[in-house]
């Protein structure tokens, strides 16, 4: 008789008991086939269900009935045993279900159907527009404008969102309105191919790195490196030749990215060094297509994978090096369970395989420069810009005194005279405002006060009525209609919306073309490229937007960038507020002059001496991180101490809030230090989709312990908690609201 007669399978359906593991019998006729990693049929309760086994054995179980496995649903396993691992990995470090860690690491799903039609419209929205005027036929503008409004769309679905038959279709493809592929993507993401460059002969700085990290290549050791270097410090270059150094030793590379859609440079610069070796994964594809790229890794066809952070779970047999680029990004943080971060996933990813990994970024995360500092991480650098350009001039506009000298206008003088200097000499604006303003944080508009928690130091909000919350510890305090430094009255909420800011550089400047990027004009599926295009070939004036516009963005017609506000990142209930304004301001400051043109840039804030604006506008990274860690090591933040966010949530406020307080004495009863615990509090957003949300932060020194505190917490918690709450927790939160 075979020894593996039982499987341990992780059933995919969401079960509580055994983490979701029961083990089943393996009948003669599969033995041998079921391996770890076989996805299979099995009975479970009355009905039949797959699962994915996780290991062999041939000790009896001590289960009263043991049920058989029905059958095998693929005939290779679609998952490795290091994937299983890194699964295992992924539960205990993030304390998800292995279920859910295993449907990460399983990648994409779905099959293509065998000729799949998609619909792009032939021109630009102006052209359709006007098209649309024209069309008689009702189907048919129906289905120009359901193409226009979702580029890219499927035939099914295109036909199901117009209601028609496929002869309107037929009559636009005949009238040359719209297009149609067999891939979901055309443009960069086309499998044409690519005319191969040669590499550049490196600077001796570059040699000097990448001779370090080809060694670790070379000799399979797990080395984690930084790669720190401003925009055009030629890093790519460096990721470029790491990659041809792990395919020279017979290995595979992943290139992880924030977001593939502002990564089109970058995966031009692979396809043409490394041709159809390079597969990309990205999120805009369709399920088939994605699995498609996936086989292609997983038979060995593609050694070299691009994609955002689902793409470090690709399936290369023996991966020599991962990079993160643009490490400190939150992009890399999955909001959806499992809540995994890229980043620390590829670093244990790599230690499994003995990769090498390469991280990269112009503003490191605060955790990787503690890394750095305790040697973990082995530091290397490129100082200067490759092409010896400086960057742009950065002035601050102190919008106290703008106050003060009854400016009214979201544009300071200063601000307002410079986009009609640029709109005269024909030069392009790009307006950034840095996220929608949350609603209630109190600032004196005279001279920049804020209120801020005594405890945790985090920007106070305002509530009715008459209160000022804190939203980490729940510290509260009445609210001053008059600022306690200066006395002014005008105390208060302050903020606008990109809506807004449109309004009045339209009004201001009504020569001006003017667009707007943001979460709602960007909505549809690939708006965020079309207004790019508009605006990088001229034909808008002024670009108005979010953090979108801040990252990636390299248009060469650009010479001057306003921040309209800087103080909206600054004031977020949140302890990482001064790193994200420091590294949004930096980033968008690197987006002025990339042409021939020089560049300058204005940044407006209330808080000019806040040391987050001040070193940003000076680039410099050393100051500001100096000063950061000071503070988080004074208030016990990470790197000095690692996060637990547990969430609450229900659409009964009352009942929500009293869960909360049970669980904080909860953890309280469990542990000695009064430090590890704050809140429970209301979220900053306290009400997300008719769900009320409280919050429980758990900290300490140790991450292990923490995430072991938590889960002790759970467990108690389990025996007497409401049901109708529910619960998520962040190990790692990047985002607090
Ligand atoms: P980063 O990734 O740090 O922004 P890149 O690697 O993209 O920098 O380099 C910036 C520019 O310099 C690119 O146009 C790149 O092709 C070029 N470059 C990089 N290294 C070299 C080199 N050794 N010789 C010539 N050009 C280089
Ligand atoms: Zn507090």
């Amino acid at each position: 008789m075979s020894e593996h007669e039982f499987a341990k399978v992780v059933v995919n359906r969401p079960v509580y008991g055994n983490d979701g593991v029961f083990t089943y019998a393996v009948p003669v006729n599969l033995r041998g086939k079921v391996v770890p990693g076989s996805v299979v049929l099995i009975p479970f309760g009355k009905q039949q269900t797959t699962g994915c086994v996780i290991s062999l054995g041939a000790e009896v179980p001590p289960q009263i009935e043991v049920k058989q496995i029905v059958g095998l649903v693929e005939e290779i396993p679609p998952v490795s045993v290091e994937s299983i691992r890194l699964a295992r990995w992924m539960a205990s470090r993030y304390l998800c279900t292995l279920r859910e860690a295993l449907s990460a690491v399983y990648g994409p799903s779905g099959k293509r159907r065998k000729r799949e039609v998609f619909f792009w419209p032939s021109g630009d929205f102006a052209e359709i527009l006007a098209q649309l005027e024209t069309l008689k036929a009702p189907a048919q503008a129906r289905v120009l404008s359901t193409v226009a409004a979702q580029p890219g769309i499927s035939r099914r679905s295109l036909l199901r969102e117009a209601g028609v038959g496929g002869k309107a279709v037929e009559a636009l493809i005949k009238k040359g309105l719209i297009t149609e592929f067999e891939q979901s993507l055309p443009g960069v993401f086309e499998e044409t191919p690519p005319v191969l460059q040669e590499p550049p002969t490196l600077s001796p700085e570059q040699t000097a790195v990448l001779e370090e990290i080809r060694l670790a290549i070379e000799a399979k050791n797990h080395r984690v490196f930084y790669l720190y270097g401003v925009t055009g410090s030629g890093k790519t270059e460096i990721y470029l030749q790491a990659t041809a150094a792990a395919l020279a030793s017979g290995r595979q590379a992943v290139i992880l990215v924030p977001e593939i859609a502002l990564a089109h440079q970058m995966i031009h610069q692979f396809k043409a060094r490394f041709g159809n070796l390079v597969a990309v994964t990205h999120s805009a594809m369709v399920h088939g297509e994605r699995r498609d790229q996936w086989e292609r890794v997983r038979r060995g066809e593609a050694r070299v994978v691009i994609g955002a952070r689902s793409a470090v779970f690709a399936p290369t047999a023996d991966l020599g090096l991962i990079v993160v680029d643009e490490e400190h990004e939150p992009a890399y943080k999955q909001e959806q369970a499992p809540r995994y971060h890229a980043r620390e996933t590829a670093l244990a990813r790599a230690a499994l395989t003995g990769a090498a990994v390469v991280l990269g970024s112009a503003t490191p995360a605060l955790e990787s420069i503690a890394r750095c500092l305790s040697g973990r991480y082995r530091q290397l650098r490129l100082t200067g810009r490759i092409d010896g350009r400086s960057l742009p001039g950065v002035r601050i506009v102190d919008l106290r005194e703008e106050f003060r000298s009854g400016t009214v206008s979201l544009f300071s003088r200063l601000l307002a005279d410079r986009i009609r200097e640029k709109l005269r000499r024909r030069e392009q604006i790009l307006l950034f405002l840095n996220r929608r303003g949350f609603a209630a944080f109190v600032l004196c508009q005279a001279c920049g006060y804020v209120i801020r928690c005594p405890n945790c130091d985090i920007a106070l909000t305002y509530h009715q009525p008459e209160t000022l919350l804190c939203h980490f510890c729940h510290y509260r305090t009445r609210y001053l209609a008059r600022c306690p430094r200066c006395g002014n009255p005008k105390l208060g909420r302050y903020g606008a919306g990109t809506q807004r800011v449109q309004e009045e550089a339209s009004a201001l400047f009504p020569e001006a073309r003017v667009l707007r990027m943001d979460a709602e004009t960007t909505a549809r599926r690939g708006s965020h490229a079309s207004i790019l295009e508009t605006f990088r070939t001229g034909e808008a004036d002024i670009l108005i937007g979010t953090q979108m516009v801040a990252k990636g963005l390299d248009i060469p017609g650009v010479t001057l960038v306003g921040v309209i506000n800087a103080d909206t990142t600054l004031l977020l209930p949140d302890f990482r507020a001064a790193e994200r304004t420091f590294q949004l301001l930096y980033q968008v400051s690197g987006r002025a002059g990339r042409g021939s043109l020089p560049g300058e840039v204005i940044i407006q804030s209330h808080c000019p001496e806040h040391y987050a604006v001040r070193f940003s506008s000076r680039q410099d990274v050393e100051s500001f991180v100096r000063r950061e860690l000071a503070l988080r090591r004074r208030f016990g933040y990470p790197p000095y101490t690692s996060m637990v966010r547990v969430v609450m949530s229900s659409g009964e406020e009352e009942r929500v809030a009293r869960q909360a307080e049970k669980f904080g004495r909860v953890v309280r009863e469990l542990t000695s230090d009064e430090n590890a615990v704050l809140g429970p509090a209301p979220c900053p957003f306290g009400k997300l989709k008719g769900l009320y949300r409280w919050h429980v932060i758990l900290r300490g020194k140790r991450g292990q312990a923490v995430r072991e505190l938590c889960s002790e917490a759970l467990k108690h918690f389990a025996r007497t908690r409401i049901s109708k709450v529910r619960i998520t927790v962040d190990v790692d939160p990047q985002n607090m609201l």
